[in-house]
């Protein structure tokens, strides 16, 4: 089995987020950058494949040059080698332009298999997965709970809204996206960091994809992002029961206006 893995570098989910001045993305100095949840579990996934089936993982990742630290963990946790999408012009890509990047970067190294998570914890758009098998034509489900490798063929266990669930069977070459929690992510041993050093990290400019300017134009752009207006406020009663009681029934009456 070749498995590609795309992972992305996004803020810690624990990070206190501002605004930056030009109102399209959140000042980045001192935030902490980590793998995306649900590609460490794409990540765990293919590497339990390849440990059954032998194989080859490959990681990749498209982002500024600290975007390479993911990679490195990866790799650390017993990926094969690394393919590294960097080039500044990348910097303005929406959804379709990293699926045309990824694409091309993915498309000649015919992949049995490519995982990545069900959406980005930053812009949570969950649209690269399906715009990334269209590119490449291949079959995908997105939401996948569950593998299991049959004879050529995975079956997979798809999660849908309403806690309903259903199974799918398809052929290979495909692509999921899988849901956080799917297995146990592992942590990356000495002998794995260790091992690392020695891995490929190939890195790739948009020339060398052959992309131009045209290939790279977003369709869609953010217009602005802001927090959301504070509309609902908590508001504690306090003193003897029978003050609560009675400020309780002016605020029903003059504000929820209920009485
Ligand atoms: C269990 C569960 C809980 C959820 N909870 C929330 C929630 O609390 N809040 C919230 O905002 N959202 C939630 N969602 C997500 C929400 O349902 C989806 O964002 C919404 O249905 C729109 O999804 P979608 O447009 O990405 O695709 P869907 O309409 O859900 O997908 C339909 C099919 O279209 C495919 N598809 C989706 N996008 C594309 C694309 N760009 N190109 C080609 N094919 C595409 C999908 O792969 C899928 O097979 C939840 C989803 C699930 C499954």
């Amino acid at each position: 089995m070749k498995i590609a893995v795309l992972i992305k570098q996004v803020p810690d989910t624990q990070s206190v987020l501002k605004i930056n001045a030009a109102e399209n993305w959140v000042v980045e100095d001192n935030l902490v950058f980590t793998a995306n949840e649900s590609d460490t579990y794409a990540l765990e996934e293919a590497l339990l494949m390849k440990e059954a089936l032998s194989g080859e993982v490959v990681v990749c990742t498209l982002g500024p040059e600290r975007a390479g630290q993911v990679l490195k963990d990866a790799l650390a946790k017993g990926a094969d080698r690394a393919l590294f999408l960097r080039d500044d012009t990348f910097s303005q890509l929406d959804s379709g332009g990293a699926a045309r990047v990824f694409a091309r970067s993915l498309k000649e190294e015919k992949f049995d298999l490519i995982l990545l998570g069900l959406q980005a914890d930053d812009t949570g758009d969950a649209q690269l997965g399906p715009m990334l098998a269209e590119e490449l034509n291949l079959p995908h489900v997105t939401l996948v709970v569950h593998t299991e490798l049959l004879d050529g063929r995975l079956k997979v266990k798809q999660e849908l809204e309403g806690g309903w669930f259903q199974h799918i069977e398809v052929d290979l070459p495909a692509l999921l996206t899988i849901q956080s929690g799917i297995n146990k992510a592992r942590y990356a041993s000495l002998r794995g960091i260790m091992a690392m050093k020695s891995k490929e990290i190939k890195q790739l400019t948009a020339a060398d994809l052959g992309l131009n300017s045209s290939d790279l134009m977003p369709d869609q752009t953010l217009q602005r992002l802001y927090l959301p207006p504070k509309i609902k406020e908590t508001v504690f009663l306090e003193g003897a029961p029978e003050e609560v009681a009675a400020q309780l029934v002016e605020k029903l009456a003059h504000e929820a206006k209920v009485l």
